[in-house]
């Protein structure tokens, strides 16, 4: 059954698609001990149908031969967009899907502040869903859930990871007219127990319970993001991303899932209609369209995808681009991460209750060399912009 083929950890995206799908309801999704999802089998219950087998993305990897088209864009309502991690796409295509009596499926805060995909059905509630949580989100029931809103004849918005619509399209096993996948550029997910240790970490430190979370906010730019708690007891916890342990322990690559690191989903030849990603790299591609508040970089990959990037043209300012000139600063969308070699040591220590931020600071800081680098590389191009010399020099480096 499913469990005996998934050899390696790193083969298994927890997509939850094998427990949606066993007849008898025999698989349950266990967290290892880093914290994330596995299927383990109840073989007493178990009638041997291998149905778990069929659905599963990554042994049934479909290879997608689409023609993409890559756009700049930006929401015009404003207000939305500075609410929104990028350019505020996200709600334009899950607004328009509502107006026309649909359901939209993302991923949102529990009362816990985990990560758990469910559903909303008003503008009011799409809330939840706006902003990047950057932690696994528990699938759970929702590709059942999909199935039977989609045989009501409603039409039904999903966003996810790309593997997370890789699991919902091989579940769903045919294609619905009333279906639209939005996945994002995914640069891969932390681990959603040492998500539990930051927050338990946070609330210590400001000795309340947690109200709200806000990974991207955009008070110092969209690039300049910063991660914010409010707390019960009325307090603020604001950290430019930089400088935040859990965001640093992120890019570092020392806390994703096994599967991240050899990612099967990524390309430009997506499984979904629409992609929906941050245009990093737009002040040299199209510096018009860059204001430092969030400009979104959206694929649209097939025709469904198509009518409905048309019926939110007049709610953005877009433009098209080279696809390929994108990904150039968004290498998440075709290279998987490289492996941190000392992200076991990190997950033992984390394990071990080391406390947060000494853990973060001991596996997670740049070595001397690599800060005189980085620095060096900024004096470089602060010298050369201030002499008007750069567009110069990038014609030399575009020769060499
Ligand atoms: C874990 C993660 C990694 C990412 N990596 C990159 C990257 O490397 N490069 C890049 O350009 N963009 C990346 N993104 C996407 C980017 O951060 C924005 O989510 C995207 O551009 C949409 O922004 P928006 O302004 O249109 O809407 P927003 O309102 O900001 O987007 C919200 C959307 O993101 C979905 N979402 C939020 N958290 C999760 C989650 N944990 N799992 C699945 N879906 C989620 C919601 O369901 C909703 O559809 C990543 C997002 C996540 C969650
Ligand atoms: S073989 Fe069938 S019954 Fe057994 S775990 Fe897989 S889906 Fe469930
Ligand atoms: S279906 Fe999803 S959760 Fe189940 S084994 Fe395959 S990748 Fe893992
Ligand atoms: S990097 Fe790949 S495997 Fe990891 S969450 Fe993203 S799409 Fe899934």
């Amino acid at each position: 059954m499913i469990d005996t083929k998934i050899n390696e950890k790193k083969d298994c995206v927890g997509c939850y698609a094998c427990a949606n799908i066993c007849p008898v309801n025999c698989i349950s999704m266990i967290s290892d001990r880093e914290g994330f999802w596995y299927p383990k089998i109840d073989y007493d219950k178990c009638i041997k149908c291998g149905k778990c087998i069929d659905v599963c993305p990554t042994i049934n990897h479909k290879t997608v031969k689409n023609k993409p088209v890559a756009y700049a864009c930006i929401n015009k309502d404003e207000s939305i967009r500075l609410k929104s991690s990028s350019g505020g796409v996200f709600t334009l295509l899950a607004e328009q899907i509502i107006e026309n009596g649909g359901v939209v499926f993302g991923a949102g805060f529990n009362e816990n502040f985990e990560v758990v995909h469910s559903y909303v059905e008003t503008k009011e509630e799409l809330e939840r869903f706006r902003g990047s949580k950057y932690v696994q989100s528990k699938i759970g029931e929702t590709y059942k859930q999909v199935k039977n809103i989609l045989e009501l004849g409603r039409k039904v918005v999903f966003t996810g990871t790309p593997c997370q619509i890789a699991g919902l399209k091989t579940f769903l096993g045919k294609a619905y007219e009333n279906l639209l996948c939005a996945d994002i550029i995914c640069h891969g997910v932390p681990s959603p127990e040492v998500w539990k240790k930051y927050i338990i970490y946070r609330e210590e430190k400001a000795g309340s319970s947690t109200k709200r979370i806000a990974f991207r906010r955009k008070d110092e730019g969209w690039k300049r993001y910063s991660v914010s708690f409010i707390f019960k007891n009325d307090t603020e916890y604001r950290q430019i991303f930089r400088q935040d342990s859990y965001m640093r322990a992120f890019l570092k690559d020392i806390c994703l899932r096994p599967s991240c690191y050899d990612c099967q989903f990524k390309t430009i030849y997506r499984q979904s209609d629409i992609t929906l990603a941050d245009f990093w790299g737009i002040q040299n591609i199209l510096p018009e369209m860059d204001d430092d508040k969030g400009t979104s970089l959206v694929f649209v990959n097939s025709i469904a995808g198509q009518a409905m990037f048309e019926k939110l043209k007049d709610k953005i300012l877009f433009n098209e681009v080279d696809i390929n000139e994108a990904v150039k600063y968004n290498s998440a969308a075709i290279k998987s991460v490289k492996y941190n070699p000392k992200r076991i040591d990190f997950f033992n220590e984390i394990n071990n209750g080391e406390p947060f931020d000494r853990l973060v600071k001991k596996y997670c800081t740049d070595s001397i060399t690599t800060i005189v680098k980085m620095k060096s590389k900024i004096l470089i191009y602060r010298l050369l912009k201030n002499t008007g010399l750069l567009s110069s020099a990038k014609k030399l480096l575009k020769k060499a």
